[in-house]
């Protein structure tokens, strides 16, 4: 037995420089998240007690009414549009996902339908809801969204997030001011925003958040919002909630996360993480066809990342190829890669261990060395690659 249990499991030993990742296990759960865990798994629990108690702590982390722990953000986007269709009615509750005569439809951005390894848009669906799409992906504005309700209208979803287009988008003070003329409930997915307050400050019904990306819990979604609405979406425990329900160990890891992201230290992290950047910038600095810059988050979490740009005639190697053999080996670095394409990927220093930000400098100057040694240029026709990977997905457990 070794300590790292992916040795023990027969596992690659992952470097996650990429972010918060549901595909790499999210973030690095806090020791007091742990701890709870740790302690809860061997008793026994009044659920609806502890539910009681984890709202308490979600209101008082948000300002919101109420708060209601499920299995992810994104059991939380299907069962909060469940709870805003069906309010407290428990025999609608038990009928979804046939919605008989509920209002039914949901609003949402053309530019919000994102893919977060999974399509938001069938979140929605699998509550019986339909989605309606407002404006286009590139313009969506107040008129398309005002015209998109309907009296059959049961919610409006709005994301903030890096996924979503990123201009001539609907405000969202907008969005909110324009669904709550027309009586409507707001959802937000913030799957990774650190803001807990704002959006419930400016009106959002509901706000839901993951509680395995920056909070540090357990795989987790957190739902606040007001106590009506809350309470509809926690009814659908006994209906299309059941199967994504959580666990006595998950509310307790998610609370004491969320207690202890009232005293983290966000200032020594955030030193921490600069410090890894500077590590990176000089390991980079003085190569050919290489660009590092230090980058700020897109939707504003306090957060910067290192941006690397790769040209392929200078360095000798494309950023996916680059990008590639980093991610081979036992000990494989896996960078930020959603916009490969571009010829840049990002560094996110948020989810490492102590020393790893150099053993990825390291890796960077061993393959960015060669590849300047090598006497041909290294590029992979992209769209290869991304035939490859979709062949790959089908391979499993192969
Ligand atoms: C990560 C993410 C989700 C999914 O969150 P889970 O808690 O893993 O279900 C949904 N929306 C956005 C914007 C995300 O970033």
């Amino acid at each position: 037995m070794s300590n790292d249990i992916r040795q023990d499991l027969g596992l690659r030993q992952v470097i996650n420089v990429s972010g918060t990742m549901t595909a790499l296990g999210a973030s690095i759960v806090v020791p007091q998240a742990i701890d709870a865990m740790t302690r809860g798994l061997s008793q026994f629990f009044e659920m609806t007690a502890l539910h009681k108690q984890a709202s308490k702590v979600i209101s008082d982390l948000t300002g919101a009414e109420a708060g209601f722990v499920t299995a992810s953000c994104a059991s939380g986007i299907t069962l909060a549009v469940a709870g805003a269709m069906t309010g407290s009615d428990l025999l609608a509750i038990e009928r979804l996902p046939d919605t008989g005569t509920l209002k039914n439809e949901v609003v949402i951005p053309s530019g919000h339908m994102i893919s977060f390894g999974a399509p938001i848009e069938q979140m929605i669906r699998l509550s019986g809801a339909k989605v309606v799409p407002v404006g286009q992906a590139t313009a969506s504005s107040a008129y398309q969204l005002a015209t998109s309700i309907n009296e059959n209208t049961a919610a409006a979803v709005f994301v903030i997030s890096h996924h979503v287009v990123d201009y001539a988008q609907i405000p969202i003070a907008t969005f909110i001011q324009v669904c709550h003329e027309k009586g409507i409930p707001v959802i937000v997915d913030a799957a990774s925003e650190y803001d807990l307050t704002t959006v419930l400050a400016l009106g959002a019904d509901i706000v839901i958040w993951s509680g395995h990306k920056f909070l540090g819990g357990p795989t987790s979604g957190i739902v606040s919002g007001s106590k009506d609405l809350v309470r509809a979406t926690y009814l659908q425990n006994r209906g299309i909630g059941r199967g994504m329900k959580v666990g006595k160990e998950s509310i307790i890891g998610v609370m004491a996360a969320m207690i202890a992201w009232k005293t983290r230290d966000h200032e020594g992290i955030r030193a921490r993480e600069r410090s890894a950047l500077n590590v990176w910038s000089e390991a980079l600095a003085n190569r050919p066809g290489v660009t590092a810059t230090v980058v700020p988050d897109p939707t504003k979490n306090p957060l910067d990342r290192m941006k690397v740009s790769i040209d392929p005639q200078a360095a000798h190697i494309s950023a996916w190829d680059l990008a590639m053999r980093l991610a081979a080996g036992d000990s494989p670095i896996i960078v930020r890669d959603h916009e490969i394409e571009h010829g840049h990927f990002f560094l996110d220093p948020c989810n490492l261990h102590p020393g790893q930000e150099f053993i990825v400098a390291e890796r960077l100057s061993e393959e960015l060395g060669k590849a300047a040694l090598a006497n041909d240029v290294t590029e992979t026709p992209i769209e290869d690659i991304w035939l490859d990977r979709e062949a790959k997905i089908l391979q499993w457990p192969d």
